[in-house]
Protein backbone atom coordinates (compact mmCIF):
# COMPACT_ATOMS: atom_id res chain seq x y z
CA UNK A 1 0.00 0.00 0.00
CA UNK A 2 1.41 3.40 -0.82
CA UNK A 3 0.76 6.62 0.78
CA UNK A 4 0.82 9.98 -1.62
CA UNK A 5 2.03 13.19 -0.11
CA UNK A 6 0.46 16.36 -1.33
CA UNK A 7 2.03 19.09 -0.10
CA UNK A 8 -0.11 22.41 0.67
CA UNK A 9 1.57 26.12 -0.38
CA UNK A 10 1.89 26.77 3.15
CA UNK A 11 3.36 23.42 4.75
CA UNK A 12 6.47 22.92 5.00
CA UNK A 13 7.46 19.49 3.94
CA UNK A 14 10.88 17.16 4.32
CA UNK A 15 11.73 14.45 2.93
CA UNK A 16 14.08 11.39 3.97
CA UNK A 17 15.79 8.89 1.36
CA UNK A 18 16.32 5.71 3.46
CA UNK A 19 14.29 4.38 6.57
CA UNK A 20 17.02 3.06 8.44
CA UNK A 21 18.41 4.29 11.71
CA UNK A 22 19.80 7.58 10.22
CA UNK A 23 17.10 8.22 8.01
CA UNK A 24 14.52 7.31 11.44
CA UNK A 25 16.73 9.74 13.68
CA UNK A 26 16.77 12.74 10.88
CA UNK A 27 13.43 12.39 10.53
CA UNK A 28 12.49 12.61 14.43
CA UNK A 29 14.36 15.82 14.74
CA UNK A 30 12.48 17.16 11.22
CA UNK A 31 9.22 17.08 12.95
CA UNK A 32 10.37 19.55 15.11
CA UNK A 33 10.72 22.15 11.94
CA UNK A 34 8.38 20.79 9.25
CA UNK A 35 4.69 20.13 8.74
CA UNK A 36 5.22 16.63 7.51
CA UNK A 37 8.23 14.04 7.18
CA UNK A 38 8.15 11.63 4.52
CA UNK A 39 10.56 8.94 4.44
CA UNK A 40 11.29 7.33 1.34
CA UNK A 41 12.12 3.56 1.69
CA UNK A 42 13.25 1.22 -0.95
CA UNK A 43 12.08 -2.10 1.47
CA UNK A 44 8.92 -3.13 2.36
CA UNK A 45 8.54 -2.22 6.01
CA UNK A 46 7.58 -5.45 8.26
CA UNK A 47 4.85 -4.71 10.97
CA UNK A 48 7.47 -7.07 12.92
CA UNK A 49 11.20 -6.76 13.35
CA UNK A 50 12.43 -8.54 10.25
CA UNK A 51 15.73 -8.95 8.38
CA UNK A 52 14.87 -6.88 5.12
CA UNK A 53 17.57 -6.58 2.23
CA UNK A 54 18.25 -2.65 2.31
CA UNK A 55 20.58 -3.80 5.31
CA UNK A 56 22.23 -6.67 4.96
CA UNK A 57 25.06 -5.92 8.09
CA UNK A 58 21.36 -6.46 10.65
CA UNK A 59 22.59 -10.02 10.49
CA UNK A 60 25.71 -9.30 12.70
CA UNK A 61 25.97 -7.63 16.09
CA UNK A 62 25.26 -3.99 16.67
CA UNK A 63 26.87 -2.09 19.72
CA UNK A 64 24.72 0.89 20.15
CA UNK A 65 27.49 2.55 22.00
CA UNK A 66 26.74 4.53 25.19
CA UNK A 67 26.98 7.48 23.56
CA UNK A 68 24.11 7.06 20.88
CA UNK A 69 21.96 5.24 23.31
CA UNK A 70 21.90 8.89 25.44
CA UNK A 71 21.31 10.84 22.23
CA UNK A 72 18.01 8.22 20.93
CA UNK A 73 16.53 8.64 24.80
CA UNK A 74 17.00 12.39 24.05
CA UNK A 75 15.32 12.49 20.89
CA UNK A 76 12.99 9.59 21.70
CA UNK A 77 12.08 10.35 25.88
CA UNK A 78 11.21 6.93 27.53
CA UNK A 79 12.95 4.38 24.46
CA UNK A 80 14.87 2.87 27.36
CA UNK A 81 12.12 1.83 29.26
CA UNK A 82 10.46 0.46 25.41
CA UNK A 83 13.75 -1.37 24.54
CA UNK A 84 14.30 -3.16 27.84
CA UNK A 85 10.35 -4.24 27.29
CA UNK A 86 11.08 -5.36 23.62
CA UNK A 87 13.73 -8.01 25.55
CA UNK A 88 16.78 -5.87 24.80
CA UNK A 89 19.90 -7.01 27.34
CA UNK A 90 20.48 -4.25 30.00
CA UNK A 91 24.69 -4.21 29.66
CA UNK A 92 27.03 -2.34 31.97
CA UNK A 93 30.14 -2.42 29.85
CA UNK A 94 32.92 -2.84 32.94
CA UNK A 95 30.58 -5.38 34.62
CA UNK A 96 29.43 -7.75 32.34
CA UNK A 97 31.03 -7.56 29.37
CA UNK A 98 34.07 -9.49 29.27
CA UNK A 99 36.90 -8.08 27.29
CA UNK A 100 39.99 -9.79 26.40
CA UNK A 101 42.17 -7.06 24.72
CA UNK A 102 45.80 -5.98 24.04
CA UNK A 103 47.10 -7.15 28.19
CA UNK A 104 44.83 -9.82 28.83
CA UNK A 105 41.53 -9.43 30.11
CA UNK A 106 40.35 -6.01 31.61
CA UNK A 107 39.38 -5.44 34.86
CA UNK A 108 35.72 -5.70 35.88
CA UNK A 109 33.84 -3.12 38.23
CA UNK A 110 30.08 -1.63 38.37
CA UNK A 111 30.16 1.92 36.47
CA UNK A 112 27.63 3.95 34.92
CA UNK A 113 28.59 2.66 31.59
CA UNK A 114 25.09 1.19 31.05
CA UNK A 115 24.33 -0.08 27.24
CA UNK A 116 21.29 -2.62 25.67
CA UNK A 117 22.11 -5.95 23.93
CA UNK A 118 19.77 -6.06 20.98
CA UNK A 119 19.47 -7.39 17.42
CA UNK A 120 19.77 -4.10 15.04
CA UNK A 121 16.17 -5.09 13.45
CA UNK A 122 14.69 -4.87 16.81
CA UNK A 123 16.37 -1.70 17.49
CA UNK A 124 14.95 0.10 14.04
CA UNK A 125 11.59 -1.43 14.59
CA UNK A 126 11.27 0.43 17.45
CA UNK A 127 12.34 3.59 16.33
CA UNK A 128 9.92 3.12 13.29
CA UNK A 129 7.07 2.39 15.70
CA UNK A 130 7.50 5.36 17.76
CA UNK A 131 7.59 7.42 14.48
CA UNK A 132 5.15 5.99 13.10
CA UNK A 133 2.84 6.92 16.17
CA UNK A 134 3.53 10.72 14.78
CA UNK A 135 1.04 11.90 12.48
CA UNK A 136 3.37 14.31 10.78
CA UNK A 137 5.38 11.39 9.69
CA UNK A 138 4.47 9.57 6.43
CA UNK A 139 6.36 6.09 5.01
CA UNK A 140 6.51 5.82 1.49
CA UNK A 141 7.87 1.66 1.49
CA UNK A 142 9.19 -0.48 -1.14
CA UNK A 143 10.27 3.05 -3.06
CA UNK A 144 13.43 3.75 -4.77
CA UNK A 145 14.44 7.22 -4.92
CA UNK A 146 16.24 7.34 -8.40
CA UNK A 147 17.00 11.16 -8.94
CA UNK A 148 16.68 14.40 -7.46
CA UNK A 149 14.27 17.49 -8.69
CA UNK A 150 15.57 20.77 -8.88
CA UNK A 151 14.13 24.35 -9.99
CA UNK A 152 15.35 25.46 -13.51
CA UNK A 153 18.52 26.91 -13.18
CA UNK A 154 19.46 23.92 -10.38
CA UNK A 155 20.19 25.97 -7.45
CA UNK A 156 17.80 24.23 -4.90
CA UNK A 157 16.63 20.41 -4.89
CA UNK A 158 12.83 20.42 -4.90
CA UNK A 159 12.10 16.81 -4.16
CA UNK A 160 12.78 13.38 -6.15
CA UNK A 161 11.45 11.06 -8.56
CA UNK A 162 10.71 7.47 -7.04
CA UNK A 163 10.39 4.67 -8.82
CA UNK A 164 7.25 2.41 -6.77
CA UNK A 165 6.92 -1.32 -7.00
CA UNK A 166 3.35 -2.17 -7.54
CA UNK A 167 2.67 -6.00 -7.53
CA UNK A 168 -0.27 -6.97 -8.77
CA UNK A 169 -1.74 -10.69 -8.70
CA UNK A 170 0.59 -12.16 -11.26
CA UNK A 171 3.07 -10.29 -11.76
CA UNK A 172 4.86 -7.12 -10.57
CA UNK A 173 5.17 -3.34 -12.58
CA UNK A 174 6.70 0.19 -11.63
CA UNK A 175 5.31 3.19 -12.02
CA UNK A 176 7.48 6.61 -11.16
CA UNK A 177 6.23 9.28 -9.11
CA UNK A 178 7.40 12.68 -7.96
CA UNK A 179 7.65 13.89 -4.23
CA UNK A 180 8.09 17.59 -3.48
CA UNK A 181 9.81 18.92 -0.79
CA UNK A 182 11.74 22.22 0.85
CA UNK A 183 13.87 19.55 2.16
CA UNK A 184 15.64 16.42 0.97
CA UNK A 185 17.76 14.52 3.49
CA UNK A 186 19.75 11.71 1.56
CA UNK A 187 20.48 8.88 4.45
CA UNK A 188 20.56 6.13 1.93
CA UNK A 189 23.62 4.14 3.27
CA UNK A 190 27.13 3.40 2.07
CA UNK A 191 25.94 3.00 -2.27
CA UNK A 192 24.11 6.24 -1.61
CA UNK A 193 23.82 7.87 -5.40
CA UNK A 194 23.61 11.14 -4.27
CA UNK A 195 27.68 11.87 -5.61
CA UNK A 196 25.83 11.16 -8.84
CA UNK A 197 22.79 12.78 -8.62
CA UNK A 198 24.87 15.92 -7.56
CA UNK A 199 26.80 15.72 -10.65
CA UNK A 200 23.88 14.99 -12.94
CA UNK A 201 21.92 18.71 -11.74
CA UNK A 202 25.91 20.28 -12.79
CA UNK A 203 27.60 19.82 -9.62
CA UNK A 204 31.26 18.85 -8.77
CA UNK A 205 30.72 15.34 -6.97
CA UNK A 206 32.31 14.82 -3.28
CA UNK A 207 36.01 13.52 -3.29
CA UNK A 208 36.16 10.30 -1.24
CA UNK A 209 38.41 8.55 0.83
CA UNK A 210 38.47 4.90 1.48
CA UNK A 211 40.83 3.44 3.99
CA UNK A 212 40.53 -0.27 3.83
CA UNK A 213 41.73 -2.81 6.39
CA UNK A 214 39.69 -5.57 4.33
CA UNK A 215 37.86 -6.80 7.35
CA UNK A 216 35.28 -9.75 7.20
CA UNK A 217 32.50 -10.74 9.44
CA UNK A 218 30.91 -14.01 10.07
CA UNK A 219 27.93 -14.05 12.47
CA UNK A 220 25.72 -16.44 13.80
CA UNK A 221 22.60 -16.73 16.30
CA UNK A 222 22.96 -19.22 19.55
CA UNK A 223 20.63 -20.64 21.91
CA UNK A 224 22.90 -21.31 24.77
CA UNK A 225 22.42 -25.16 26.58
CA UNK A 226 20.57 -24.14 30.13
CA UNK A 227 23.27 -25.48 31.99
CA UNK A 228 25.44 -23.06 30.77
CA UNK A 229 25.65 -20.56 33.56
CA UNK A 230 27.58 -17.35 33.06
CA UNK A 231 28.00 -14.08 35.15
CA UNK A 232 28.27 -11.95 32.11
CA UNK A 233 26.60 -11.07 28.86
CA UNK A 234 29.10 -9.97 26.59
CA UNK A 235 32.44 -11.23 25.37
CA UNK A 236 35.17 -9.68 23.31
CA UNK A 237 38.31 -11.30 22.25
CA UNK A 238 40.26 -8.59 20.45
CA UNK A 239 43.18 -9.10 17.51
CA UNK A 240 46.63 -8.19 18.60
CA UNK A 241 48.19 -7.04 15.17
CA UNK A 242 49.98 -8.54 13.11
CA UNK A 243 47.14 -11.16 14.41
CA UNK A 244 43.76 -10.69 12.16
CA UNK A 245 41.43 -12.64 14.15
CA UNK A 246 38.72 -11.11 17.13
CA UNK A 247 34.91 -11.85 17.87
CA UNK A 248 32.71 -11.33 19.98
CA UNK A 249 29.17 -12.50 21.41
CA UNK A 250 26.35 -10.91 23.24
CA UNK A 251 23.18 -11.55 24.50
CA UNK A 252 19.73 -10.48 23.06
CA UNK A 253 16.49 -10.56 22.78
CA UNK A 254 14.50 -13.92 23.12
CA UNK A 255 17.24 -15.79 24.97
CA UNK A 256 19.66 -15.15 21.81
CA UNK A 257 23.18 -15.09 21.76
CA UNK A 258 24.79 -13.23 18.33
CA UNK A 259 28.27 -14.28 18.36
CA UNK A 260 30.35 -12.27 15.79
CA UNK A 261 33.96 -13.27 14.24
CA UNK A 262 35.70 -11.45 12.24
CA UNK A 263 39.51 -11.38 10.46
CA UNK A 264 40.95 -8.18 9.42
CA UNK A 265 43.35 -8.19 6.44
CA UNK A 266 41.19 -10.61 4.15
CA UNK A 267 41.18 -13.26 6.55
CA UNK A 268 38.01 -13.90 6.69
CA UNK A 269 36.08 -16.19 8.89
CA UNK A 270 34.17 -19.21 6.85
CA UNK A 271 30.67 -19.77 7.18
CA UNK A 272 30.41 -23.95 7.20
CA UNK A 273 29.91 -25.23 10.12
CA UNK A 274 33.35 -26.86 11.31
CA UNK A 275 35.57 -23.50 9.93
CA UNK A 276 33.63 -21.21 11.73
CA UNK A 277 33.79 -23.23 15.50
CA UNK A 278 37.58 -23.38 14.16
CA UNK A 279 37.83 -20.09 13.62
CA UNK A 280 36.20 -19.22 17.12
CA UNK A 281 38.83 -22.13 18.09
CA UNK A 282 41.63 -19.70 16.68
CA UNK A 283 40.82 -16.17 18.40
CA UNK A 284 43.46 -15.21 21.41
CA UNK A 285 41.46 -16.36 23.94
CA UNK A 286 38.53 -19.64 24.07
CA UNK A 287 35.75 -18.21 25.77
CA UNK A 288 33.91 -17.79 22.69
CA UNK A 289 34.53 -21.37 21.05
CA UNK A 290 34.18 -22.51 24.49
CA UNK A 291 30.34 -21.19 24.72
CA UNK A 292 29.07 -22.22 21.68
CA UNK A 293 30.91 -25.66 21.25
CA UNK A 294 27.82 -27.58 22.34
CA UNK A 295 25.50 -24.13 21.85
CA UNK A 296 22.44 -24.81 19.85
CA UNK A 297 22.88 -22.54 16.50
CA UNK A 298 19.59 -21.16 15.44
CA UNK A 299 20.97 -19.41 11.83
CA UNK A 300 23.50 -20.45 9.53
CA UNK A 301 26.70 -18.08 9.45
CA UNK A 302 26.24 -15.42 7.23
CA UNK A 303 29.51 -13.65 6.04
CA UNK A 304 29.72 -9.83 5.47
CA UNK A 305 32.86 -7.92 3.66
CA UNK A 306 31.64 -4.71 2.56
CA UNK A 307 33.32 -2.72 5.54
CA UNK A 308 35.87 -0.37 4.44
CA UNK A 309 36.22 3.15 6.22
CA UNK A 310 34.59 5.30 3.19
CA UNK A 311 34.46 9.58 3.80
CA UNK A 312 32.73 11.43 0.90
CA UNK A 313 33.98 15.08 1.55
CA UNK A 314 30.63 17.15 0.99
CA UNK A 315 32.22 19.59 3.86
CA UNK A 316 34.75 20.50 1.12
CA UNK A 317 32.37 21.56 -1.42
CA UNK A 318 32.67 25.13 -2.96
CA UNK A 319 29.07 24.79 -4.02
CA UNK A 320 25.64 22.75 -3.13
CA UNK A 321 22.05 22.96 -3.91
CA UNK A 322 19.96 24.10 -1.13
CA UNK A 323 17.41 21.92 0.47
CA UNK A 324 19.15 18.88 0.51
CA UNK A 325 21.79 17.27 3.03
CA UNK A 326 23.60 14.58 3.22
CA UNK A 327 23.93 11.84 6.60
CA UNK A 328 24.63 9.10 8.36
CA UNK A 329 26.60 6.33 5.94
CA UNK A 330 25.94 7.92 3.22
CA UNK A 331 28.41 10.88 4.12
CA UNK A 332 30.72 8.41 6.08
CA UNK A 333 30.78 4.56 6.85
CA UNK A 334 33.12 3.06 8.94
CA UNK A 335 34.94 0.10 9.90
CA UNK A 336 32.27 -1.70 11.63
CA UNK A 337 34.14 -3.58 14.45
CA UNK A 338 34.15 -0.27 16.61
CA UNK A 339 30.81 0.31 16.63
CA UNK A 340 30.28 3.68 15.84
CA UNK A 341 28.19 3.92 12.91
CA UNK A 342 24.68 4.09 14.58
CA UNK A 343 26.09 6.36 17.14
CA UNK A 344 27.53 8.71 14.49
CA UNK A 345 24.22 8.58 13.03
CA UNK A 346 22.81 9.77 16.23
CA UNK A 347 25.15 12.94 16.18
CA UNK A 348 24.54 13.84 13.06
CA UNK A 349 20.37 13.98 13.72
CA UNK A 350 21.52 16.18 16.62
CA UNK A 351 23.41 18.30 14.25
CA UNK A 352 21.33 18.67 12.21
CA UNK A 353 18.66 19.83 14.54
CA UNK A 354 20.70 22.36 15.91
CA UNK A 355 21.25 23.99 12.21
CA UNK A 356 18.00 23.72 11.44
CA UNK A 357 17.04 25.89 14.46
CA UNK A 358 19.63 28.34 13.78
CA UNK A 359 18.83 28.29 10.04
CA UNK A 360 14.82 28.84 10.64
CA UNK A 361 15.42 31.54 13.44
CA UNK A 362 17.49 33.45 11.68
CA UNK A 363 14.94 32.94 8.63
CA UNK A 364 11.43 32.45 9.61
CA UNK A 365 9.85 32.65 6.25
CA UNK A 366 11.99 28.88 5.87
CA UNK A 367 14.54 29.94 3.67
CA UNK A 368 17.27 27.46 3.80
CA UNK A 369 20.18 28.98 1.51
CA UNK A 370 22.97 28.28 3.20
CA UNK A 371 22.11 25.10 4.99
CA UNK A 372 23.86 22.35 3.27
CA UNK A 373 26.90 23.61 3.38
CA UNK A 374 27.06 24.62 7.50
CA UNK A 375 25.08 21.15 7.88
CA UNK A 376 28.07 19.49 5.97
CA UNK A 377 30.92 21.40 7.62
CA UNK A 378 29.18 20.69 11.44
CA UNK A 379 28.98 17.16 10.51
CA UNK A 380 32.14 16.29 9.62
CA UNK A 381 33.55 18.01 12.82
CA UNK A 382 31.32 15.09 14.13
CA UNK A 383 33.10 12.31 12.26
CA UNK A 384 36.61 13.26 12.20
CA UNK A 385 37.08 11.64 15.88
CA UNK A 386 35.66 8.05 14.93
CA UNK A 387 37.08 9.05 11.60
CA UNK A 388 40.83 8.87 13.41
CA UNK A 389 39.86 6.19 15.97
CA UNK A 390 39.17 3.56 13.42
CA UNK A 391 41.44 4.54 10.51
CA UNK A 392 44.28 4.96 13.35
CA UNK A 393 43.81 1.40 14.11
CA UNK A 394 43.47 0.19 10.93
CA UNK A 395 46.70 1.03 9.84
CA UNK A 396 48.06 -1.30 12.69
CA UNK A 397 47.85 -4.02 9.72
CA UNK A 398 50.19 -3.56 6.67
CA UNK A 399 47.54 -5.29 4.38
CA UNK A 400 45.50 -1.99 5.10
CA UNK A 401 44.99 0.11 1.77
CA UNK A 402 44.32 3.58 1.13
CA UNK A 403 47.30 5.32 2.94
CA UNK A 404 49.94 4.92 5.00
CA UNK A 405 50.38 5.62 8.73
CA UNK A 406 52.66 9.00 9.52
CA UNK A 407 55.04 8.99 12.03
CA UNK A 408 52.51 10.64 13.98
CA UNK A 409 49.67 7.79 13.90
CA UNK A 410 52.99 5.43 14.63
CA UNK A 411 53.90 7.24 17.63
CA UNK A 412 50.44 7.27 18.92
CA UNK A 413 49.68 3.04 18.50
CA UNK A 414 52.98 3.14 20.42
CA UNK A 415 51.21 5.38 23.04
CA UNK A 416 47.75 3.74 22.89
CA UNK A 417 49.40 0.19 22.95
CA UNK A 418 50.75 1.37 26.32
CA UNK A 419 46.94 2.78 27.48
CA UNK A 420 45.70 -0.57 26.76
CA UNK A 421 48.19 -2.64 28.67
CA UNK A 422 47.43 0.08 31.16
CA UNK A 423 43.99 -1.32 31.04
CA UNK A 424 44.11 -4.45 31.71
CA UNK A 425 45.90 -3.24 35.41
CA UNK A 426 44.15 -0.61 36.12
CA UNK A 427 40.21 -0.03 36.62
CA UNK A 428 40.59 3.76 35.99
CA UNK A 429 41.80 3.41 33.01
CA UNK A 430 40.13 0.99 31.59
CA UNK A 431 36.93 2.99 32.43
CA UNK A 432 38.92 6.00 31.02
CA UNK A 433 39.25 3.61 27.86
CA UNK A 434 35.59 2.54 27.48
CA UNK A 435 34.37 6.08 27.76
CA UNK A 436 36.42 7.01 24.87
CA UNK A 437 35.13 4.06 23.25
CA UNK A 438 31.68 4.74 23.69
CA UNK A 439 32.52 8.10 22.61
CA UNK A 440 31.70 9.61 25.60
CA UNK A 441 34.85 11.38 25.87
CA UNK A 442 37.65 11.92 23.35
CA UNK A 443 40.74 10.28 22.54
CA UNK A 444 42.62 13.21 24.00
CA UNK A 445 41.84 12.03 27.60
CA UNK A 446 44.40 9.40 27.14
CA UNK A 447 47.09 12.33 27.26
CA UNK A 448 46.50 13.94 30.19
CA UNK A 449 48.74 14.39 32.89
CA UNK A 450 47.71 11.81 35.35
CA UNK A 451 47.58 9.07 32.36
CA UNK A 452 50.90 10.13 30.45
CA UNK A 453 52.19 9.64 34.16
CA UNK A 454 51.03 6.58 34.98
CA UNK A 455 52.21 5.34 31.16
CA UNK A 456 55.80 6.99 31.58
CA UNK A 457 55.51 4.95 35.05
CA UNK A 458 54.44 1.49 32.93
CA UNK A 459 57.30 1.57 31.02
CA UNK A 460 60.05 2.66 33.57
CA UNK A 461 58.58 -0.31 35.55
CA UNK A 462 58.46 -2.87 32.57
CA UNK A 463 62.26 -1.92 31.11
CA UNK A 464 63.12 -2.48 34.82
CA UNK A 465 62.15 -5.74 34.87
CA UNK A 466 63.56 -6.33 31.20
CA UNK A 467 67.01 -5.09 32.67
CA UNK A 468 66.81 -7.13 35.93
CA UNK A 469 66.04 -10.24 34.07
CA UNK A 470 69.08 -9.87 31.31
CA UNK A 471 71.24 -9.30 34.51
CA UNK A 472 70.25 -12.77 35.88
CA UNK A 473 70.93 -14.04 32.70
CA UNK A 474 74.10 -12.89 32.75
CA UNK A 475 75.01 -13.83 35.78
CA UNK A 476 73.33 -17.45 35.33
CA UNK A 477 75.30 -17.38 31.89
CA UNK A 478 78.39 -16.99 33.52
C1 LIG B 1 28.74 -5.63 9.36
C2 LIG B 1 28.38 -4.33 10.02
C3 LIG B 1 28.31 -4.24 11.40
C4 LIG B 1 28.01 -3.03 12.01
N1 LIG B 1 28.03 -2.95 13.37
C5 LIG B 1 27.74 -1.78 13.97
C6 LIG B 1 27.74 -1.66 15.38
O1 LIG B 1 28.09 -2.59 16.12
N2 LIG B 1 27.39 -0.46 15.92
C7 LIG B 1 27.05 0.61 15.14
O2 LIG B 1 26.73 1.67 15.67
N3 LIG B 1 27.07 0.53 13.80
C8 LIG B 1 27.40 -0.62 13.20
N4 LIG B 1 27.40 -0.70 11.83
C9 LIG B 1 27.06 0.52 11.04
C10 LIG B 1 25.55 0.70 10.97
O3 LIG B 1 24.93 -0.41 10.37
C11 LIG B 1 25.21 1.98 10.19
O4 LIG B 1 26.09 3.00 10.52
C12 LIG B 1 23.80 2.42 10.52
O5 LIG B 1 22.90 1.46 10.06
C13 LIG B 1 23.41 3.76 9.90
O6 LIG B 1 23.34 3.58 8.55
P1 LIG B 1 22.39 4.42 7.61
O7 LIG B 1 21.03 4.54 8.19
O8 LIG B 1 23.12 5.64 7.24
O9 LIG B 1 22.35 3.47 6.32
P2 LIG B 1 21.80 1.99 6.17
O10 LIG B 1 21.57 1.34 7.47
O11 LIG B 1 22.70 1.31 5.21
O12 LIG B 1 20.40 2.21 5.50
C14 LIG B 1 20.19 2.78 4.24
C15 LIG B 1 18.69 2.66 3.94
O13 LIG B 1 18.39 3.35 2.74
C16 LIG B 1 17.58 2.53 1.91
N5 LIG B 1 17.85 2.96 0.53
C17 LIG B 1 19.02 2.86 -0.14
N6 LIG B 1 18.92 3.44 -1.36
C18 LIG B 1 17.65 3.91 -1.43
C19 LIG B 1 16.95 4.63 -2.46
N7 LIG B 1 17.54 4.97 -3.60
N8 LIG B 1 15.66 4.95 -2.23
C20 LIG B 1 15.05 4.62 -1.05
N9 LIG B 1 15.67 3.95 -0.07
C21 LIG B 1 16.96 3.62 -0.25
C22 LIG B 1 18.03 1.12 2.24
O14 LIG B 1 17.06 0.17 1.89
C23 LIG B 1 18.24 1.23 3.75
O15 LIG B 1 17.03 1.06 4.45
C24 LIG B 1 27.74 -1.88 11.20
C25 LIG B 1 27.82 -1.97 9.81
C26 LIG B 1 28.15 -3.17 9.23
C27 LIG B 1 28.29 -3.21 7.73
Amino acid sequence: MFESTITKPDERHALVIGGSIAGLLAAQVMTKYFNQVTIIERDHLSAQPEQRPGVPQAHHFHILLKRGLVVIEQLFPGIQTELAASGAVAINASADCLWYGLGGWTPRFNSDLNFYSLSRNLLEWIIRRRLAANNRVVFVQASQVTSLLSNPNKTQVTGVQVRQKIAHKQDTSYRQTDFTADLVVDASGRNSRAPRWLEAMGYTPPKETVINSFLGYASRLYELPENFQTDWQGALVTAKAPGTRSGGMFAIEGNRWIVTLAGIGRDYPPTDEAGFLDFARSLRNPIIYEAILNAKAISPPIAYHRTENSWHHYEKLSRLPSGFVVIGDAVCAFNPVYGQGMTTAALGALTLDECLNKQLSRHADGNLVGLSQSFQKQLSKIIAVPWLMATGEDFRWNTTVGGRPNLMTKLMQLYLDQVLLLAAESSDIHRLFLEVMHLLKPPSVFFHTNVFRQVLQRIIRESDKKWNKSGDKLLVDH
